[in-house]
């Protein structure tokens, strides 16, 4: 409830206003409105997302001229071509978005200008329709909107609309997965996020309120021009969201009403202020590094406590995990995989027992990490195959793996440093998610439910590790110890039948490691088949069921514990004897 209290005095600065300044204000007022409808939803696509699309004005001229023409040549109601605007602007979001599926950072930056100039240079060229360079009137209001007051309230309606709808989506399981494949791509992807479908339906969401934007902006200026839409101001647009910071509403929103503003205040400086606008970049990113919303971010300064420990709670790993009798076996049979010249896997075979922990042991570079990556679909081996139960593991789709109930951890955590850990641990259960990205921005009660469902059970996983005390934390200020059962909570709110771990011993304490084993056992108690990569030898051998040892992508030795402790290879050539 505390963060509702900064947009309660905007809106109460938004209801004032009207009483205390003149109508030169309702206009200044209105832009900023308009504009907020636009970078409200770009700021979906580049804060949460952190796709770099600086060409959105492309979207605010097709909303604008759809609209115009709309009114002007056909005579349609103001309102319905502004929300044709929107729908014009949503076909163009996924056109000019899709490229980033493909194209990295300034590649994709580059593909969104290009669209820009290329939409600028159509109105010119086609004037039969757009009025080329002379333009057409914007779509005009009757009462009471045709008022300076009366339109800035009625923008300042349609701004607290998306403020409220993206807010929605920012604190939903959508937004949450936004960030995660911003920061954690290869991590979101093994919880099931499809990066194509989320970008796909944010391009959409974010080209609809630009096109309406559009509508907006025409009846704002009364007249459009191609020189309405500039490239200064799609940079405006883009910076507003940086300077805001990434991942927040209020930010943006603030970081908005300041460059609307600027130009009012710095009008002498009229010819500068492209240069203005750099140097205000720069500063706040030199002083201000996580924009505005790092300064008001008060929460995440307290200090923590310094001595914390780990405490994992075993005993509650069956009421979390709480999937049926497991069932099939995860089989892999004869896989070879080679990059270049490295074998890295040499025909493999291994069958990894529901509810069963199996340990993978070996020297460094001997395929431990590939043949898990095999497993859980980054890697198509060239040779053999890898199974589930009868149904082969389709390769190259990491995120189908979830459904298929394997999660797993990484080698290096792989977590969002600047999200909560309570938010870190519920990407992993996106897919139980139900709600729709709509009923979701319009917190319609699927999305109520699948929050409450969501957040009970990422709190169980965090008891069950021991970490729920730092539930609200910026995962970024965890100790690394911290981070492997963090990412053990993420994989287990998924309740997966199959629990992959890359060496989740390294880097803890003797005590943690100990922990960590009857932590790990009471999961395959719980049913789910636990394969466990590791070098500390001890865990292996204490909690392990099998043991597979593995030398240059070959199987050196496979049995039980007792079996691989004698092995004479296995002592000479990795324990050590
Ligand atoms: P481990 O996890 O057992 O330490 P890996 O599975 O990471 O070993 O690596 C096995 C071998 O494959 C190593 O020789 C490594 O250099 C090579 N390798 C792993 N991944 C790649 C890759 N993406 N490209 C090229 N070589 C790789
Ligand atoms: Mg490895």
């Amino acid at each position: 409830m505390r963060g509702l209290l900064p947009y309660a005095v905007i809106l109460a600065a938004v209801l004032v206003l009207p009483f205390v300044a003149n109508d030169y204000w309702a206009v200044i007022g209105a832009r900023a409105a308009v504009y907020w409808v636009l970078v409200a939803g770009l700021n979906l696509v580049v804060g949460y997302g952190g796709q770099l699309a600086i060409g959105w004005v492309a979207l605010l001229t097709l909303g604008s001229y759809t609209a115009a023409i709309l009114v002007a040549r056909f005579d349609l109601s103001p309102f319905l071509a502004y929300g044709a605007g929107g729908v014009v602007g949503a076909l163009a979001g996924v056109v000019v978005g899709l490229p980033a599926l493909r194209l990295r950072t300034f590649y994709f930056a580059m593909t969104t200008l290009g669209f820009a100039t290329i939409v600028t240079q159509v109105a010119l060229s086609w004037q039969s329709v757009t009025g080329g360079g002379i333009g057409l009137p914007g779509p005009s209001l009757e009462a009471p909107f045709d008022s300076p007051w009366g339109f800035y309230l009625l923008t300042m309606g349609f701004a607290a609309v998306v403020t409220w709808m993206t807010a929605n989506v920012a604190s939903s399981r959508w937004g949450r997965s936004l960030v995660a494949i911003r920061d954690a791509e290869v991590a979101a992807e093994a919880t099931g996020i499809s990066k194509a479908r989320l970008l796909t339906i944010v391009f959409l969401f974010a080209g609809f309120t630009a096109g309406v934007a559009g509508g907006l902006f025409g009846t704002l200026q009364s007249y459009i021009t191609p020189d309405a839409f500039t490239f200064d101001l799609s940079v405006t647009f883009f910076i507003a969201i940086l300077i805001g910071g990434r991942g927040s509403i209020l930010g943006p929103l603030l970081g908005n009403v300041l460059l609307t503003l600027l130009p009012e205040f710095a009008a002498p400086l009229v010819a500068w202020s492209t240069f203005l606008y750099a140097t205000l970049l720069l500063a706040i990113v030199l002083l201000m590094p996580g924009g505005i919303a790092a300064v008001l971010d008060f929460r995440n300064r307290k200090p923590l406590e310094s001595h914390r420990s780990i405490v994992p709670r075993p005993d509650r790993v069956a009421a979390l995990v709480d999937h049926g009798p497991v069932r099939d076996d995860i089989i892999l049979r004869n896989v070879v995989l080679a990059f270049g010249g490295v074998r890295a896997i040499d025909g493999l075979d291994i069958t990894i027992k529901a509810g069963a922990v199996h340990g993978l042991i070996g020297p460094n570079g001997s395929g431990k990490t590939t043949t898990l990556n095999v497993i859980s679909g980054y890697y198509e081996p060239q040779e053999g195959e890898a199974f589930l139960g009868t149904r082969v593991l389709p390769h190259g789709k990491p995120q189908a793996r979830s459904a298929m109930g394997i999660a797993r951890t990484f080698q290096t955590p792989r977590v969002i440093g600047e999200a909560s850990v309570l938010q870190n641990v519920m990407i992993g259960a996106t897919i139980d998610g139900r709600a729709s990205f709509m009923e979701s921005a319009l917190t319609l009660p699927r999305h109520r439910s699948d929050e409450k469902r969501l957040t009970a059970r990422a709190m169980d996983a965090l008891a069950v590790v021991g970490l729920e005390s730092l539930a609200p934390v910026r995962a970024d200020r965890l100790q690394h110890s911290e981070l492997r059962f963090v990412e053990i909570a993420r994989a287990l709110c998924g309740r997966p039948a199959f629990l992959l771990l890359d060496e989740p011993a390294a880097g803890l304490s003797t005590d943690e490691i100990t922990r960590l084993g009857s932590l790990i056992k009471a999961v395959a108690a719980a049913g789910t088949g636990v394969l466990l990569v590791e070098h500390h030898a001890d865990l292996i051998f204490d909690i392990c069921d099998q043991v597979t040892v593995l030398n240059l992508g070959k199987e050196l030795a496979a049995g039980t514990p007792a079996e691989i402790r004698s092995h004479k290879e296995v002592v000479s050539a990795y324990l050590g004897a």
